[in-house]
């Protein structure tokens, strides 16, 4: 049967013209005004001595937790919507105006909730412990624990609401700016023009001339963009510097602590992670020199990092070929997992279909009421496309095994989010090196793992350390183009060494991920999520048939638990230790030394 290629969001919203939007926003708007007339009083109280536990406070806060639990699904709901209609129609005015609509209404129920949060903050343990008695707070034990434990960084009711007010027409509105331009820019290739998100996919084509080609239109249409670009991360990150030195007043408080405290892991963790990676970062090398002698070039250039696997029978897919594909893989580890993904292609919860209006990359989201996940991506058939689409469903499934709970305890970080991506990912991979019927499948699925190898064990650390020089410098001024360009050479020579002939100079404009407003650092939790899964995956095979259960238990603790007390729990492994990384490291080095001896194609 033919599976839907297309969202199919109709349950929610008929259109962008849904008259149900502005109704629904006209709504919102009246009950996020309601929430800042309950909240007021706590604002109130933060100006003087805080109040004791008793009845009234109490009534009070389960008004303000009641009332929150059913505006904040129905305005994620509506955002997620008019989100999507901008990423499959990039040119849609109203959804855009839409966005900045519901963006601005999130705001405010944020603005409306922070003084709560801020007098949990500070309250006493006395009263924490009265608090906890409480039905209605249970789901946000956590996330005010969490608080708790960083009140140093917290700043008065009014300085914090500040901040977010201005932040929308600031700080996200550089974001959206990266965005707005990502969409807008084409390039040609071939003496055609296209728009970027075609091109982003022909850096993966088998013709080297042709990934050249998109390479340099890529750099071509950003480089010609090169201030605005600049601009945008210089703005992001001055912001951010500006509002940590704010928070900085009790103890200094560092962009890693701000970066690793968003992720849920200690510094000791990161370092850690790091360390070991710079100490193997030759297995990355090696995945190069392979890659190499496999494609017969005499240097390796940066697009030849997206080269397919060199094969005369380079295996394309259809849609749904890929989704079977990806089902069956997921079914040999758990049946549910498999099943599920033939009900995402089913109902119309995956957007894949090639169009020439769409934005770049691939994501996964999901609705709030009812909590059903969606997948985007753009799919043209090559074993990249299959991977990408295992990898957000991958995504998709770890909201899926939490869709009972609430909404609180679901809000996992970026580290352990890649977690069940990258594990979704490798059960794809592993199922096609075991299936593999010649050499060509073989050398596939080789391919892949050297990619990865390279990808997370040069590539990440790159970006990583290019954006720790590029915030030291911000902190000392504006970062003009050239030096945005020194910066990334540097990064890339570090970990890259002599293995590429060529760097990305303008590596800091054509990646999203150093433009996102909402979070900075978006890149050492996909090595976290790369070499933690493995070190979920070994447990795969030691623990056999329980395994399964304790995958799903730690999953549905990420939004609840920090990186190291999930590992802790459920795997009984300290992560601030060199060893448990190392011990991933060895499995790509063993995978890399596989992909090293496949016999090299005449
Ligand atoms: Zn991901």
């Amino acid at each position: 049967m033919a599976y839907l290629q297309n969202w199919d969001n109709a349950v929610h919203y008929s259109d962008i013209d849904d008259a149900k939007i502005n109704a629904d926003i006209a709504e919102l708007r009246v009950e996020v005004e309601a929430l800042e007339v309950e909240t007021k009083t706590f604002a109130d109280h933060l100006n003087a001595e805080l109040p004791a536990w008793n009845d009234e406070i109490k009534a009070q806060l389960s008004a303000v937790f009641v009332r929150l639990d059913a505006i904040s699904p129905r305005i994620h709901n509506l955002s997620v919507y008019v989100q999507s209609v901008a990423t499959i129609d990039s040119g849609n005015v109203e959804a855009k105006k839409l966005i900045s609509v519901m963006q601005g209404l999130g705001s405010n129920m944020g603005q409306a909730f922070a003084p709560v949060m801020v007098f949990l903050t500070r309250a006493s343990d006395d009263f924490i412990t009265s608090l906890y008695e409480q039905d209605f707070i249970a789901p946000y034990k956590f996330r005010i624990d969490y608080s708790r434990q960083h009140s140093d960084q917290l700043l008065s009711v009014n300085e914090e609401n500040l901040i977010s007010a201005m932040a929308q027409n600031g700080l996200q509105a550089w974001g959206n700016l990266y965005n707005e331009l990502s969409s807008s820019l084409s390039g040609e290739v071939n003496g055609e023009t296209y728009g970027l998100a075609k091109i982003f996919n022909m850096q993966f084509d088998e013709d080297r001339d042709t990934r050249e080609q998109a390479w340099r239109a890529t750099q071509g249409a950003w480089s010609g963009r090169a201030e605005t670009a600049a601009y945008i991360v210089n703005s992001i990150n001055g912001w951010r510097i500006e509002e940590r030195k704010k928070r900085s007043t009790i103890s200094e408080y560092h962009y890693l602590d701000e970066a690793v405290r968003d992720s849920r892991v200690s510094r000791k963790t990161l370092d850690a992670m790091m360390g070991a990676a710079y100490d193997r970062r030759d297995i990355g090398h090696r995945a190069l020199a392979g890659m190499q002698k496999q494609l017969g070039v005499r240097e390796m250039r940066p697009w030849d990092l997206t080269s397919p696997a060199p094969v005369s029978s380079n295996a394309t897919y259809t849609y749904d070929e890929a989704i079977d594909l990806i089902a069956k893989c997921f079914s040999a580890f758990n049946p549910e997992m498999g099943a599920f993904v033939v009900m995402m292609a089913e109902k119309g919860w995956i957007d894949a279909e090639p169009t020439d209006t769409r934005r770049t990359g691939a994501y996964c989201t999901g609705f709030s009421e009812p909590r059903e996940p969606r997948v985007f991506m753009t799919f043209e058939g090559t074993m990249t496309n299959v991977t990408t689409l295992a990898h957000e469903l991958g995504h998709a499934w770890h909201n899926w095994v939490m869709r009972d709970m609430h909404k609180s305890l679901t809000q996992y970080p970026m580290t352990l989010a890649e977690t069940a991506s990258i594990f979704a990912e490798n059960l794809v991979r592993d199922y096609l090196f075991t299936h593999a019927k010649d050499e060509d499948a073989k050398l596939v699925i080789g391919w892949n793992d050297a990619e990865m190898a390279t990808a997370m064990l040069n590539n990440i650390p790159a970006r990583f350390d290019f954006e720790r020089s590029l915030v030291d410098a911000r902190i000392k001024g504006f970062v003009p183009e050239p030096q945005l360009v020194a910066l990334m050479g540097d990064a890339w020579g570090k970990w890259y060494d002599d293995s590429l002939a060529e760097y990305d100079p303008y590596f800091w404009a054509t990646k999203l991920h150093f433009s996102i407003s909402g979070m900075g650092f978006y890149n050492f939790p996909y090595l976290f999520g790369y070499l933690f899964s493995l070190g979920v995956y070994q447990q795969k095979d030691e623990l056999g048939d329980r395994f399964n259960d304790l995958y799903t238990g730690l999953l549905r603790d990420t939004g609840s638990m920090t990186a190291e007390q999930v590992v802790m729990k459920h795997l009984s492994r300290d992560i601030e230790k060199p060893e448990f990384w190392h011990n991933s490291l060895d499995m790509v080095d063993k995978a890399i030394a596989q992909f090293e001896n496949l016999p090299v194609k005449a």
